[in-house]
């Protein structure tokens, strides 16, 4: 299986897998407890773990209750049923290693809308608070870890016992196998894709979700949204509004095209996403900072802008693959190389990799205004506590690490037709400097 081999050392890849692995799921309880019941302030749980050791720590982990449990089965079955039932377009994904090319229906912007509409609506009608998804949080949480562990179990057995394709294989290593993952495209029957659930309909949909309830949260709290949380929530939606928009084009990025289905990708999708992502709005809620009219625009244009150019560059590669290069980059005619590459069946193919554009500032460039939109939505919270800043640092280290995983693989799978890349466009991310 060509796709588990590892970047790093053997050492540091076990080593790296094993502690994401067991502490994440105590991180993330952590992070809420910090941000929700310790004023967002590191030293202050510390004190309190360092007072209470480990038995304190057992005690702030809250137990996963029935009403959590149900929020989440709830949201879940909802998504699930927009995902199969809801219209959308039939879409063709990439061709993967073993030669199949999947096909999606795109009905996310669809699902998106109805979701957030639905939830609004269950809060105007006094149908259902959304408050109480907030009160209930570190149980979400904690019901979340649980579940989604037992969630990759299962997707282990399935990719061992009924893989839905033949992008699917073990690596011989139970480890790198439930961590990485076993099907490239795990689905339930022909139409249900578990990946699409995941990362997009149950992730990236909580993420907006739960934006919004910190800020109803905080105008029931206080009967107004402070300026602070309205730039952070409407950054946040406006990204997550242009992933659902551009939600086929994510279907031929990395996450889908080349990771498996397993801990890193579903794990991460189903407890990070919610959890993580959306923690500089969870403490917004308890800290209503006014930033003046002035600040707050300044902050919101530039996240937009942040946002706009890291839309433009996905779409720019995809619109130079799609079109074959006749298309316009920039308002010229793009340069080009074309990588000729071997399949897994062993048939020679060949792609094209655009050397203009932005994707010719550096060979990932995208993950430049990612990092720095994450900052404009955090910013609001200003800088009297570092955790709200956790969100930033975790995205760059892990854009910094997939731009070597990426840069590899395309070693890799293009040879010199990459090292002729590398020598056209010499940085890796940031123009200049690295
Ligand atoms: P992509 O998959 O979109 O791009 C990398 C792939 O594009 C490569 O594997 C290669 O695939 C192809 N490629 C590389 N160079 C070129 C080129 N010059 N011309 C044409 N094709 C090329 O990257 P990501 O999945 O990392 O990112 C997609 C989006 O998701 C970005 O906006 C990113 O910022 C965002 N993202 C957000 C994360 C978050 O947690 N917030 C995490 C990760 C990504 P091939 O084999 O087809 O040649």
């Amino acid at each position: 299986m060509a796709e588990t081999k590892t970047v790093h050392s053997p050492l540091v890849t076990y080593a790296s897998m094993l502690s994401l692995l067991t502490l994440c799921p105590p991180f993330v309880i952590l992070l809420w407890y910090t941000m929700v019941h310790a004023d967002g302030s590191i030293l202050q749980t510390w004190d309190y773990l360092k007072q209470n050791g480990l038995q304190g720590f057992i005690e702030i982990w809250p137990r996963p209750t029935a009403i959590a449990s149900k929020i989440i089965v709830c949201y879940g079955a909802f998504e699930a049923a927009l995902q199969l039932l809801l219209p959308g377009k039939r879409v063709e994904g990439p061709i993967s290693p073993s030669g199949n090319r999947p096909v999606y229906k795109a009905n996310g912007m669809a699902a998106y809308f109805v979701t957030l509409t639905t939830y609004l609506g269950l809060w105007w009608f006094g149908i259902f608070n959304p408050t109480i998804v907030y009160d209930h949080l570190g149980e979400i949480f904690s019901a979340l870890i649980f579940g989604s562990f037992v969630f990759c179990i299962l997707l282990y057995i399935k990719g061992h016992l009924a893989p839905s394709s033949t992008d699917s294989g073990s690596s011989g290593n139970i480890i790198i196998d439930f961590y990485w993952g076993m099907e490239l495209y795990p689905r339930i029957g022909k139409n249900f894709d578990i990946k699409v659930f995941t990362n997009c309909r149950f992730g990236m949909m909580s993420w907006a979700v739960l934006a919004v309830t910190y800020c109803i949260k905080q105008y029931e709290l206080n009967g107004r949204v402070a300026d602070s949380v309205l730039v952070n929530t409407i950054l946040m939606l406006v990204y997550v509004t242009k992933f659902f928009w551009w939600e086929a084009g994510y279907w031929n990025t990395m996450d889908i095209a080349h990771d498996r289905a397993g801990f890193y990708i579903c794990w991460g999708c189903l407890v990070w996403v919610p959890s993580i992502y959306t923690s500089p709005g969870m403490y917004l809620v308890n800290h209503p900072i006014n930033l003046g009219t002035q600040l707050a625009l300044f902050i919101l244009v530039a996240g937009i802008l942040c946002i706009y150019i890291n839309y433009d560059c996905d779409r720019q590669r995809q619109e130079f693959r799609r079109t074959n290069g006749k298309c316009l980059v920039w308002g010229r005619a793009p340069s080009k190389i074309v990588a000729s590459y071997t399949t897994t069946s062993g048939e020679t193919k060949t792609s094209l990799l655009l050397t203009s554009g932005w994707w010719g500032l550096s060979r990932h460039f995208h993950y430049v205004p990612e990092i720095s939109a994450a900052f404009f939505w955090t910013v609001p919270a200003l800088f009297n506590h570092f955790l709200p800043y956790f969100y930033v640092l975790f995205l760059t280290i892990l854009l910094l690490d997939r731009a070597k995983r990426d840069d590899d693989r395309c070693r890799s799978k293009y040879g010199k037709y990459w090292k002729l890349y590398c020598q056209k466009v010499p940085y890796r991310v940031i123009p200049g400097i690295y």
